[in-house]
């Protein structure tokens, strides 16, 4: 088993990369081996505030930009941010007592000057946190209050009330609140927090992930190897340097929102552009304003991408300074990729089309800031980002399971709620399970969609992103679905919930073009044209979903449905297949 026993040749791989962040005592093992789990350099300290913010404090430049929905543009340099971020450590402090150190925190907030700065306080002080969504359903965040078990819980003033109805809650009762004014953060206070050194397996936070599977877990990431990961690929895929301006559209409460928000750009010297809800960049003045503020790399989620394209409709941006796209989160059909790098006047160079997951940390497999369409095409999640990030055999022919076969500084430490869950990420050979299918073709890795949602048609198995990327090459079609259904009779087909009007799209040309990419096999059962898929707060499609309301339309019991962005839509689907029917 490679995994738990990692190559020399991979520990002096890492080990020439020590030196790329700061240390308070600087580590001398690579990894070590401990109760079956692998502990990324055991001997280091180091403090991740200090590695982003505390180091940058002499910059004049800002480090951090917030746009709000009121196309409200607000800069910041490392010093400004220090001060707020000593403020509120200073009242964290205070509120935890003594024994602050071993403690957790909640940010319950959306992307805004709040939540960061709550996040980069925790990491001076080096509180485990977990930044939960503002907008999920009362039930989701208590599940993750109960599971992350927090001693305070930061959020918005306005929320107060929300959570005072809690507060009969036993567990609810005994933990502290701080409810924040964005606001309040106008300050500039004398206190200084010192950077305190942390081991660097020390958590660093929890993340829930979007869910898409039907569960959701907290995924916990250390300090040192994380943040290694974060600046290594933030560097190496995107070329981001001190005179990058980035802007990646996420919320706080995902990974990109993390890792390519925050920790990536920050430990490079880079400036961060931070938007109130990637939604902004669908208002044009918005846009434009970003455009202004001399933005060098746009880095947006796929769901978000494929609404622009049908919003931006004879309308081109053309300017000097941006230099990189990149795309997340869904596989991005070339069709969709082209529009992107037209729109955005990239033409040739490639979209870093990003291939990860909140247990990966960072990126484990895209194209790179210097190649062209060429070398990797739209479509494709490129090459690994690593020479030891090794993948199984993959091959151009038949999509299988993906797995990556040692170990790498990213890897997520555990799974708060259960090692059960930890264990099953291993298959036989004790390879890293990533549950998505893929294939290989002239060095280029294709994401086929998640394991769960492979179509399988008279034996045939699809994954369902490539029958997607086939349908939106159709024009009018902005967004679709195939999901798998059982047939008696032919042993397997699929079904296409399409977004848009029946009347608006030629049915004909979806089948012609299914038909001359995969056979007459391939049909669908049946077309819905919907109005909206079910989907994540981070923009992923919720198959399992579509694929429970189609067995069940009359089901109510549909599994964690914590994370949809809109419930309604699934009463609407499943009155058109009740009506289908
Ligand atoms: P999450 O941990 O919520 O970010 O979800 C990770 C999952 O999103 C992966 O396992 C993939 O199924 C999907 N995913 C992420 N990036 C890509 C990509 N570039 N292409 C295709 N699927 C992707």
């Amino acid at each position: 088993m490679t995994f738990l026993n990692p190559k020399i040749n991979l520990k002096k791989y890492w080990k020439k990369k020590i030196d790329t962040l700061i240390w308070q005592k600087k580590p001398n093992k690579i990894i070590e081996k401990k109760n079956n789990r692998l502990i990324w350099f055991p001997d280091g300290k180091l403090n991740v505030y200090e590695n982003c913010i505390a180091n940058r404090l002499n910059e004049k430049k800002p480090c951090i930009i917030f746009v709000d929905q009121n196309n409200k543009i607000l800069k910041l340099t490392a010093k400004e941010i220090d001060y707020k971020v000593n403020y509120l450590s200073n009242k964290i402090i205070k509120l935890l007592g003594k024994n602050f150190r071993n403690k957790k925190i909640i940010i319950h907030s959306s992307a805004s000057l709040l939540s960061t700065i709550s996040i980069l306080a925790c990491c001076k002080l080096g509180i485990h946190f977990s930044v939960v969504f503002e907008d999920l359903e009362e039930k989701a965040i208590l599940n993750r209050i109960n599971l992350f078990k927090p001693s305070l819980i930061i959020s918005r003033q306005i929320k107060k009330n929300f959570f005072i109805k809690f507060k009969k809650i036993k567990l609810i009762k005994r933990m502290k609140f701080l409810f924040l004014n964005e606001i309040n953060f106008n300050i500039k206070t004398k206190i200084i927090i010192p950077s305190y050194k942390n081991n660097s397996d020390r958590n660093l936070f929890t993340l829930f992930t979007s869910g898409s599977t039907g569960q959701p877990k907290g995924i916990v990431h250390s300090s040192g190897g994380y943040l290694m990961y974060s600046k290594f690929t933030t560097h190496k895929q995107f070329g981001v340097n001190k005179k990058t301006i980035f802007l990646t559209a996420s919320d706080a409460g995902w990974i990109n929102g993390h890792t390519y928000s925050l920790f990536g750009p920050l430990t490079l010297g880079a400036t961060t552009i931070i938007l109130e809800s990637p939604m902004l960049l669908l208002r044009k003045e918005i846009l434009m304003s970003i455009i202004k503020l001399k933005v060098s790399i746009i880095y947006l989620p796929v769901t978000l991408i494929r609404l622009m394209k049908s919003i931006y409709v004879n309308f081109k941006i053309n300017t000097k300074d941006l230099k990189t796209l990149g795309s997340m989160g869904e596989p991005l059909a070339p069709s969709v990729a082209k529009w992107y790098s037209n729109f955005f006047s990239l033409g040739k160079k490639s979209i870093i089309n990003t291939y990860f997951q909140t247990e990966t940390g960072g990126i484990v497999s895209s194209p790179n800031f210097k190649e062209t369409v060429k070398n990797s095409p739209h479509g494709s999640v490129g090459k690994p980002v690593s020479k030891f990030i090794n993948f199984n055999n993959l091959n151009s022919k038949k999509p299988i399971e993906i797995n990556i076969k040692d170990t790498w500084p990213g890897i997520m430490k555990g799974v708060i709620n259960g090692q059960n869950f930890f264990k099953n990420y291993f298959n036989k050979q004790g390879n890293f399970r990533l549950f998505d299918l893929a294939t290989k073709y002239k060095n280029n890795i294709y994401i086929h969609g998640r394991v769960d949602d492979v179509i399988n048609i008279r034996g045939h198995r699809i994954g369902s992103a490539e029958l997607e990327a086939i349908v939106l090459k159709n024009k009018n079609i902005k967004e679709c679905s195939a999901i798998s259904i059982k047939d008696e009779l032919e042993g397997g087909s699929f079904v296409l919930f399409i977004v848009g009007k029946e009347k608006k799209i030629n049915e004909y040309g979806v089948k012609k073009s299914i038909f001359s990419s995969f056979g007459s096999f391939a049909l669908p059962k049946k077309i819905f044209y919907i109005e909206n898929l079910p989907k994540t707060r981070s923009g992923k499609i919720l198959r399992r979903v579509l694929r429970d309301i189609y067995e069940n339309p009359k089901k109510n019991n549909l599994k964690d449905l914590s994370t949809i962005l809109d419930k309604s839509v699934i009463e609407k689907i499943k009155f058109k297949i009740l009506n289908a029917r």
